[in-house]
Formats: structure tokens, sequence, C-alpha cells
């Protein structure tokens, strides 16, 4: 079982992060922020999936003045991030947003960065580190070269600034595009200080590279107790992103979902293994609640794996078995095999569907 480590808890709007809250899952979306409706439309198809914090961008003033109108449609936290302009960080708290990313040693005047930590700690807005290891400080990139002790450095510079203004409600991320330097630098950090931290893989590339690489970097974190909330990071639509998130946290077993588990098949089966999988993991997505289904090309291991499972088929000649608990329920056309699964658990879970 995965010992977390402990972790001051922050308060993003009604949502906890670190302590002993659920590791929680986030994600960014892709329009243009101003773009209000289609903003909304993502933060919602997100929140379906699960998402539990929603951040958009703010590179003009025009985005940042949008994030209230965002913010009054949608159910989930509203997560600002800014780049460099206290400006937009000032509207942005002004605009009701539930957390800001931004570094405040990139934020100009000592002036500014006061005026806008001031403004968050009154309006009890957490502020989250969001160290990168392709935009480190110059004399840092100097002393250390892009390195774990680097990231580490620079984050470290970025507290020190919060809490000589007496700022606590930080939450840190060291991210980097390669891996084994994203795992050290997070390692290295939860050794020196406990902010709870955001962990990702930077630039982590398209859909199954991506998710093999955020779950390898992530998925090695966790293991270790570390980590309070995710951002599966990938060139793909943002609900893929929460997708990933959610499989890697219920490989560790940090939270309860749908599993399913299916075989690889092999020259036993009789029924398209591949495409059953796929017909049964599309629906189980959209599942509301947690269930594990197996779905096996044969006999050989279909009971065993069964028994295991809430529901399951298995493959036969043209024909397939249904499962209900573990045990033999009613033999079905291969054809018919998917929807008569998913009738069974309408049937027996109504408010799973
Ligand atoms: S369950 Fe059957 S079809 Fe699937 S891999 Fe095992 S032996 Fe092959």
């Amino acid at each position: 079982m995965i010992v977390r480590k402990k972790t001051r808890q922050v308060k993003v709007g009604n949502v906890t992060i670190g302590g002993d809250a659920p590791v929680r899952i986030q994600s960014m979306t892709t329009s243009h922020t101003r773009d209000v409706d289609a903003t909304v439309a993502q933060i919602e198809q997100l929140t379906e999936a699960g998402c539990e914090l929603a951040r958009v961008a703010c590179p003009t003033e025009e985005d940042a003045k949008a994030l209230g109108k965002i913010k009054a449609r949608i159910r989930i936290p509203l997560i600002a991030d800014i780049h460099f302009n206290a400006k937009f960080a000032l509207i942005a708290l002004d605009e009701g947003v539930d957390k800001i990313r931004l570094n405040p040693g990139n934020i100009g005047s000592r002036e500014r960065t006061v005026q806008i930590v001031e403004k968050a700690k009154r309006l009890k807005v957490p502020i989250r580190i969001g160290v990168n290891g392709g935009s480190l400080e110059k004399e840092l990139m100097e002393k250390y070269g892009p390195t774990p002790e680097a990231l580490v450095a620079s984050a470290l510079g970025h507290i020190r600034i919060l809490e000589e203004l007496d700022f606590h409600d930080t939450i840190v991320s060291l991210k980097a595009s390669d891996v084994p330097t994203m795992i050290r630098s997070y390692r290295l950090a939860s050794e020196k200080f406990d902010y709870p931290l955001h962990l990702g893989v930077t630039e982590a590339g398209t859909l199954q590279r991506g998710s093999l690489y955020n779950a390898i970097g992530i998925g090695s974190l966790l293991n270790d107790g570390i980590g309070d909330t995710i951002r599966v990071s990938l060139t793909a639509e943002s609900v893929e992103e929460i997708k990933v998130g959610k499989m890697i946290l219920e490989a560790l077993g940090l939270r309860k979902g749908v599993r399913v588990i299916s075989c690889p098949s092999c020259g036993r089966a009789e029924v398209d293994v591949f495409k059953l999988a796929e017909e049964v993991e599309n629906r189980a997505m959209k599942l509301k609640e947690p269930l594990t289904i197996s779905v096996l090309g044969c006999v050989v291991n279909g009971p065993g794996e069964a028994h295991e499972s809430d529901f399951g088929i298995t493959g036969g000649k043209d024909k397939g078995m249904i499962y209900i608990d573990g045990k033999q329920h009613r033999v079905v056309d291969e054809a018919k095999l998917v929807d008569e699964l998913f009738e069974e658990i309408k049937l027996r879970r109504p408010n799973a569907v």
C-alpha cells in the first residue's frame, strides 16, 4: 500500500489539495480563453470526464477579463495561468479565480509582486509556482545546467519570495520533459519542503508516447507517496489527459474507478478480442460507479479473471458467456455480447449508468 507523504493542505475553491486529500486530477483547456463559450464547453466536457480543476491560459488582457464570465458557468475551480504579466494576475484575482499559476520571481518589480501576493492572501487564493526545465533562470542554468538541483533551486527562490510575504498557500511543480530529471526533481523537492506537489511531465508528446511518459514519471512518484495533484500533459484532446490521469491513479490503487481487464488475445480466441475490449472500454469510460469488467478471448483464463470481476465476458465459437460476480450467467451471440453486457450492468447497477 502506498504511504503518501504528508504535505500542507491548500484549498482551491472547494477542492482541497495536499494533506490527506485524494490526489486530484486537473487539465488545461486549449481554446482561446477569451472565447467564453468554447472555454466553458471544454471545461464542462473535462468535468464530465472526471477533471477536478481546470486551468486556462491568460496571454492577453481580454483573456484575463473573460475569467469571471467563465467561472460563473462552470462547476469546478478555475485556475489562471499567468506568465510574467502582473497586470493580468491582478485582473485574474479581481475576476474571482480560485488559483493562479505564476512565478513570483518573474513577475516584474518587487512592488508588483507584493501587490499580487497581498491580494491573493486577502482573497485566500493559492499560488502555484510552476518551475519548468525549459525556462530556468540564466544564473541557475549556468551554475547547475538543466538538472534537478537547478529546478529545485528555482522553486526554492520563488518559495522564499512568498514566505517573506508570509504567504503559504503554495503549490509547486517542477516539470521537465526528460522523465528521469522530472522524477529526481520532485524527489529532491519533497525532501526540501512540504508544500503540495503538482506532478507533470512537460511536453510529453502525443497520445501514446505522452501517456507512457506520464505514466512512468507521475506513476513512479505517486508510488513513492509523492504528489498531491496531477496533470497529464498530452498533445491530444484535453479529455484524453483526464482519462490517462484516472488510469494512472487506478493502476496504483489511489482511486477507485472502472477497470477493464482484457487479455492480449492469441491463437485460441474465436472472437475478435481487440474489437470487444475497445468497445467495452469506450462504453465503460462513461460509467459512474467503480466496477471491474473482464474481457477474455476464451475459456482458458476467462473464468479465472471473471471470478475477480463484477462483470465479465468470455468468447467462444461465435458466442460468448456473460459472467456476473464471477459466476456464469448466460450465453449470448458474439454480435450482441457487448450490448447484453451493458444491459446487465444497467439492470444490476442502475446508478452506474
Ligand atoms: S484468454 Fe484465451 S484468447 Fe485470451 S490470451 Fe488467454 S488463452 Fe488467449
